[in-house]
């Protein structure tokens, strides 16, 4: 998506372009897999942001809703809690707010306090982070940096922020979680991991039609239309002095500059940086419908605060916390009919002291099965079409992600320890890159905006 997106700008600006991507479809981990009649989302699935997206069809003259259509969704999702009656977070603020005074009245005060903070800093915010990246620290006089700074304390803990607020184990256990969308821990100082929560509630949370494969296949369209060139099946290996790539076949291209969508980190043979956090995932075709299953369903173990202890000192969260997605409801080409695409997601770290994937990935998964069995997300083994398991191992060899993480490299070495890696350097100005290991960051509205920051940063230079 971070490519696409660059492909997209530099087109419009007038350059000729030329996509090398290894595989035979476009999307990386936003594209669709289809098995035995089964079409899974084998990534992203909460979809937040749809102007984002929309802003680019935009920019090319064209009208967004005749490429992609977003379906807000009525429900964030739905969170079975142990011990308590399964909840539907309504995606409507002000329900939201009367749910939360029935099952934790003391939160709604500091709750509608912490949405109203951000009601007041959110758009400057945009302004100083997602139109431009934080590459020296004089960018941290933009105005719209500032005042959230104010606002938030960016020094201090993002866990210590959440327990200042929020006494419930409910929205305890709700926040904990967004640093890590971000490669962070709530040990970190992560005010912005307020910023997915609140969009989710302010803005909505979307199914594109179509799944979520739809959108980068949108995009493609549009590069096409736009006379973007791709060469299909195609692998990039290594750079070659300031203007060229080696190919995987051994053949050099060369360009006046190149955006690069592979982590920068993999693509620069960068090897001993300590990557920060990953995915778990299991995903299954199975013969009959699953009850209980909402769009987006979280399942909170009743220590669920000792899994996200262990996640953050880097082991296998244990408990873990499972989010479960389940798309046939809206996307009819999901699963056969009467039947079930079920997707599990538990975050990890991507390498630790005490984590072995290829060994220990049959317990990694029986610890996941075993949450979800304590809410009844159970089923006979006949019925199981198929089983599809991804972990960090698996990121790093399908898609090239640094060490196996989403989000690049651990927070101290990030810019000022906060904000992901750069997307341009001094030392080759005619390079350029996007995607979730770089500025503003990862999850697909941002990879998006990445290929416009890297665009600019070329354009930039070459005007200069
Ligand atoms: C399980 C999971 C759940 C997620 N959930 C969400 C979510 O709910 N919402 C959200 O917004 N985001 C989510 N994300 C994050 C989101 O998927 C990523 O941030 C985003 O897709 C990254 O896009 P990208 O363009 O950086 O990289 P990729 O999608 O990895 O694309 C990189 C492209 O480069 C190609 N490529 C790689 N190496 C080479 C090479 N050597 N030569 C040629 N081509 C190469 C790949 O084939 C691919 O097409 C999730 C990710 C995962 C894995």
């Amino acid at each position: 998506m971070g490519g696409l997106s660059a492909a997209i700008h530099a087109r419009l600006k007038g350059w000729d372009v030329l996509v090398i991507e290894q595989s035979a479809q476009c999307g990386g981990k936003a594209a669709g897999i289809e098995i035995e009649g089964f079409h899974l989302d084998p990534g992203p699935s909460i979809i937040i942001l749809p102007d984002i997206y929309r802003e680019v069809f935009k920019a090319a003259g064209r009208n967004p809703d005749d490429y992609v259509r977003f379906i807000p969704l009525d429900i964030l999702s739905r969170v079975y809690f142990a011990g308590h009656d399964p909840l539907n977070l309504p995606s409507n603020y002000d329900a939201c707010l009367r749910l939360l005074k029935e099952i934790a009245p003391d939160d709604v005060a500091p709750f509608r306090q912490l949405i109203e903070k951000l009601d007041r800093s959110v758009g400057s915010l945009e302004k100083a982070v997602f139109e431009r990246p934080i590459l020296k620290a004089s960018d941290f006089a933009r105005p719209g940096l500032m005042k959230f700074g104010m606002q938030f304390n960016p020094f201090r803990n993002y866990r210590t922020l959440v327990d200042s607020w929020f006494s419930s184990p409910l929205l305890r256990a709700f926040f904990y979680g967004f640093p890590s969308y971000s490669g962070l821990s709530y040990n970190d100082p992560a005010p912005g991991a307020f910023l997915i929560p609140y969009y989710m509630l302010r803005d909505g949370v979307y199914f594109p039609e179509g799944g979520v494969r739809a959108i980068p296949r949108a995009f493609e369209r549009l590069a096409r239309e736009l006379g973007v060139e791709f060469r299909m099946e195609t692998r990039f290996k290594r750079f070659v002095g300031e203007r060229g790539i080696e190919l995987e076949s051994g053949e050099v291209l060369e360009a006046d500059h190149i955006i690069c969508n592979v982590d920068k980190l993999t693509a620069n043979g960068e090897t001993s940086l300590e990557p920060s956090l990953s995915y778990f995932t299991l995903h299954y075709g199975l013969q009959h419908e699953l009850p209980g299953l909402e769009h987006h369903t979280l399942l909170v173990p009743g220590k669920f605060a000792d899994g996200f202890e262990r996640l953050y000192a880097n082991e296998f969260p244990d408990p873990p916390i499972v989010y479960l997605n389940a798309t046939q409801a809206l996307d009819p080409e999901a699963a056969p009919s009467g039947q079930t695409n079920l997707f599990a997601v538990v975050t990890v770290p991507s390498r630790g002291p005490t984590l072995d994937w290829p060994r220990e990935r049959e317990a990694y998964r029986s610890k996941v099965r075993g949450v979800m069995a304590q809410f009844d997300f159970e089923w006979r083994s006949d019925v199981e079409v198929f089983e599809r398991v991804q972990d960090p191992d698996y990121f790093e060899a399908a898609h090239g992600n640094y060490r196996g993480s989403l989000y690049g490299p651990i927070p101290k070495q990030r810019a000022f320890g906060m904000f992901p890696l750069g997307n341009w350097d001094h030392a080759h100005p005619n390079r350029a890159y996007c995607g979730g290991s770089v500025q503003p960051g990862a999850g697909l509205p941002m990879v998006t905006l990445s290929g416009k920051f890297a665009v600019d940063a070329l354009a930039k230079q070459r005007s200069a």
